[in-house]
Order: structure tokens, then C-alpha cells, then sequence
């Protein structure tokens, strides 16, 4: 077996950031090199990064290089949506903001409604609604807050911050977004039928009797349920009184 010498053998080792390299980082920037983080899932590093080397592995093979993408910023927080990056409406990513023009490690994974098709605006560009106010963007639209009169009215500052300043999510229909207690729910994301049978026979009865079937229509529909394909739920939950709401639709 041939053995390459020492010097090559040290070149051969993953290349990981040392900690100076770290610590110096700035968000978004890429620090280091090399396929084997492409199996790395998100995770922190030294307790103070975020790394999402895995999409951005791939999001970066096009320009001849595999980078490391790390944030140090902490996710602006959307009392709408509190977890948008479990819901995957917020993806790591390597792109340029349209808005901030700049590669901060994360980006809204769809395209807002509005007169300009802009992809990958970075979450802090929604949080702050600059990407409202520059380009007339809007996530949800705002008469599908409270489902386009399904469910209950609310304030307009509601209805302004959900649609111009939170993440929205995809859906096959119009997106309709749950409304309880004079105000509007946070969402908990895309659903299928193990997702709702972990929230409980509470969520199942929501969505069900939404879709206004039972028995063996319901039984077949409700094993149809899925992320990806054929219909897909979506549920919410009253930030006052718990109440879980939502709706299913298919393409
Ligand atoms: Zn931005
Ligand atoms: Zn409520």
C-alpha cells in the first residue's frame, strides 16, 4: 500500500476552521473548504455559530468551491411564525438578500407576492419589513389572515405584521391564516399524518372537520396527508388560549 508522506497526509485531513477562524467570522462569511462537511446537519459551533454546512455545501458547489457558511446572528424572532426554520420556510443559504445585498446565512424559501420576483430575502429583511417597504413585498396575503373571512377579524396591525413582516409558507391553494381570540395565531407548519397524530386527536379533529368529511373518506384523506404531495395540512395555535386551528388543501 502506498503511504503519501507526512506533508501530504496533513493536507489530506478535513479542513476544519481553527478557532481564530471562528471567532473572527462574520456572519455569512465562509470560513472553510472541503466535501466532507457536506453531511454536517445544522448544529452550533463552539456555542456561538450556527453552521448549516449541508444545503450551503450544495449551494456553493456551482462556484467551484465548497464553503462553510456561518451566522453568529441569532434568527430575528417572528411571534407569528416561531419557528420558521423548522417549518422550512426559512432555509440555510449562501444566496445574496436582494434587499440588504448580503449572504447572511439564511433566506425565505419561496417568493412573496408582489410586482418583483425576489428570492432568498434574508429573514432579518422581513422581520424589520424592509423588504416590504423597498420593493411592496408582501409574504401572506392579507385577506388570507383570518382566511379570507373563515375565521375572526382582526386589527390591522395584526393583519400588517403577518403579511409584510413574518414568513409565510407554501401552500397548494390560497395561504389562510388562522385567527383566534382577536388576534392571529402562530403557525406550526405544513403537517401529514404522523406530524398531526403527534400533535394529538386534538389537531386531527381541526383539521378534519375543516375538511368537513368523516368516516371512510376522511380515514383514506387522512392517510393522504402529506408535506410534499396530494394535500397537505396546515395548523395553527391561539397565542391566548391555545386553541389549535388550520385547514388542509390539495393541488
Ligand atoms: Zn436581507
Ligand atoms: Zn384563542
Amino acid at each position: 500500500m502506498y503511504l503519501p508522506p507526512l506533508p501530504l497526509l496533513l493536507l489530506l485531513r478535513p479542513l476544519s476552521p481553527s478557532d481564530r477562524d471562528i471567532d473572527a467570522a462574520r456572519p455569512g462569511q465562509s470560513i472553510g473548504c472541503g466535501a466532507e462537511f457536506s453531511s454536517f446537519e445544522p448544529t452550533t459551533f463552539r456555542g456561538k455559530f450556527h453552521m448549516y454546512a449541508y444545503a450551503v455545501y450544495q449551494a456553493c458547489e456551482g462556484r467551484g468551491g465548497n464553503c462553510i457558511i456561518l451566522s453568529s446572528m441569532e434568527l430575528p424572532h417572528f411571534k407569528y411564525h416561531p419557528n420558521p426554520t423548522a417549518t422550512g420556510s426559512i432555509v440555510p443559504s449562501a444566496e445574496v438578500c436582494p434587499v440588504c445585498g448580503e449572504s447572511r446565512g439564511f433566506a425565505y424559501d419561496g417568493i412573496p407576492y408582489g410586482s418583483n420576483e425576489l428570492e432568498h430575502i434574508c429573514p432579518w429583511c422581513i422581520a424589520d419589513g424592509t423588504a416590504h417597504e423597498k420593493f411592496g413585498v408582501e409574504f401572506t396575503d392579507t385577506k388570507g389572515v383570518g382566511g379570507y373571512g373563515r375565521w375572526e377579524k382582526v386589527p390591522t396591525k395584526v393583519i400588517e405584521e403577518v403579511a409584510f413582516r413574518t414568513p409565510g409558507f407554501d401552500s397548494w391553494q390560497q395561504e389562510h391564516w388562522f385567527t383566534h381570540c382577536g388576534d392571529a395565531a402562530e403557525f406550526l407548519g405544513p403537517m401529514d399524518k404522523e406530524d398531526l397524530e403527534q400533535m394529538g386527536p386534538e389537531a386531527i379533529e381541526v383539521i378534519r372537520a375543516e375538511s368537513g368529511q368523516q368516516g371512510a373518506d376522511w380515514e383514506y384523506y387522512f392517510s393522504k396527508l402529506d408535506r410534499e404531495s396530494t394535500a397537505t395540512a396546515y395548523l395553527f395555535r391561539c397565542r391566548h388560549c391555545g386553541q389549535l386551528g388550520g385547514y388542509s388543501d390539495c393541488h
